[in-house]
């Protein structure tokens, strides 16, 4: 019943589309009305779609079968399409499955399998075959500049309409501004009312007209009074970041244990939990975060501890030099291969996120001792330069670093080409 009006509905849509009456167009498709109508429209009209979507609790050949595709030969398909493989495919996909009227089942299948790719199955003779078809984006840069008020994702908002990216695609741009940053700034500590931030990045647009988030470019933060740059730079495939004097954005130690997109949104003023600050003093800094975010070591080293410890509940100490020790507790569980004397990188998942020990919600306790001694973190790992850039590769990074400004700063390019 549902389906025959829908039928009807789409046969009106096509035949306004055609220019002919939902009667005739309707002849012309059931009826094989070729001595009425141009062949043309016989072709083309009586196509309709279905979606239907992926389940988690189901498999590919399921969600076939129950859209009245049978007989498929998933093996033939995966020969087929390079990397292809059904038991891969995510449940939430959407699959268009085209119907001629008239049909009793579906004679082409389209899934959507990557941002560039589409999987086409279409019945032959033989059974079905499967393409991939490219979906090409173009790429092109946005500049944004704001002041940030209650938090960054506000400030983004503020800069970057929705016509320009979607939100989700601004979330994205926000987290890849921190990333640029990692070693720097802590964006969920560090940014105070009134600073500003400028940034170029790459927009992508496909030939269907989505749009994306690529990458950052270039940027700058006015952090209460420091400005700190950033230009992506080329290292043999990858983006690296080097600061206006091409010195490494990276260092010894990340600036969080926590990836901002990990951490409770907007600037949260540092929270220490009541229990800990009515007993003793405290030695560190709390990280309010979801439970089971990954933590991750804030430079490489050696695990000098790694379990139950007291108060401090599941704890990973990381020695990352004689001198200088880093601790994570209330960690619901280690990371993989964390036990003691086990070496680790810098950025290396040492746990997770929960609330053993003595903590009344999920959070992240973060200390860093020099010479036994607990400091604060956020004084001790502010400073310091990174490695510059090869003698070699200073003109062509200085060459790229005037390309970007012009981007990120087009007033003083304009200034300067007035004088
Ligand atoms: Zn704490």
């Amino acid at each position: 019943m549902l389906a025959g009006r829908k039928r009807t509905i789409v046969a009106a849509v096509l035949a306004l589309l055609l220019g002919v009456g939902a009667a005739g167009a309707r002849r012309a498709g059931y009826l094989g009305g070729l001595k009425t109508a141009p062949a043309v429209v016989v072709a083309s009209a009586p196509v309709f779609e279905i979606r239907d979507t992926l389940r988690a609790s189901e498999t590919v050949s399921q969600l076939f079968e129950r859209r009245g595709v049978n007989g498929v030969d998933w093996a033939a398909v995966a020969r087929a399409v390079k990397n292809f493989r059904a038991d891969r495919l995510r449940s939430g996909l959407i699959f268009a499955f085209r119907q001629r009227h008239g049909e009793p089942a579906p004679h082409a299948v389209a899934v959507r399998t990557s941002h560039d790719t589409r999987l086409w199955m279409r019945r032959a003779a033989e059974g079905w075959a499967a393409s991939l078809e490219r979906i090409p984006w173009r790429v092109e840069w946005v500049a944004a500049s704001g002041t940030i008020r209650s938090s960054l994702y506000d400030a983004m908002d503020e800069a970057v309409g929705d016509d320009v990216l979607p939100r989700e695609e601004r979330v994205q741009l926000v987290w890849g501004l921190s990333e640029v940053y990692d070693w720097v700034v802590d964006f969920s500590r560090d940014l105070q009312d009134g600073d500003r931030f400028r940034v170029v990045a790459e927009r992508l647009v496909s030939i269907e007209g989505e749009v994306r988030y690529g990458r950052v470019l270039a940027a700058r933060l006015d952090l209460s009074g420091r400005r700190l740059y950033a230009f992506g730079f080329d290292q043999r495939g990858r983006t690296e970041f080097y600061d206006a004097e091409g010195r490494s954005m990276k260092r010894d130690f990340l600036r969080t244990p926590l990836e901002f997109k990990r951490i409770a949104s907007g600037f949260s003023r540092s929270r220490f939990h009541p229990i800990l600050r009515s007993r003793r003093p405290h030695l560190g800094i709390d990280f309010g975060a979801a439970y089971g975010a990954p933590v991750r070591s804030v430079g490489g080293g050696t695990v000098t501890a790694a379990g139950r410890m007291g108060s401090y509940g599941n704890m990973v100490e990381i020695r990352h030099n004689p001198r200088t020790t880093t601790r994570y507790a209330h960690l619901s569980r280690l990371g993989p291969g964390i036990s003691l004397g086990a070496r680790v990188a810098q950025g290396a998942t040492v746990g997770y996120v929960g609330a053993s020990g003595l903590a009344t919600s999920p959070h992240l306790h973060y200390e860093l001792r020099i010479g036994g001694n607990a400091v604060n973190p956020r004084r001790r790992f502010a400073t310091g330069s990174g490695a510059p850039l090869p003698g070699a590769q200073r003109p062509a990074f200085e060459q790229e670093k005037a390309r970007l400004r012009a981007l990120l700063e087009p007033e003083t390019t304009e200034l300067r080409q007035a004088t």
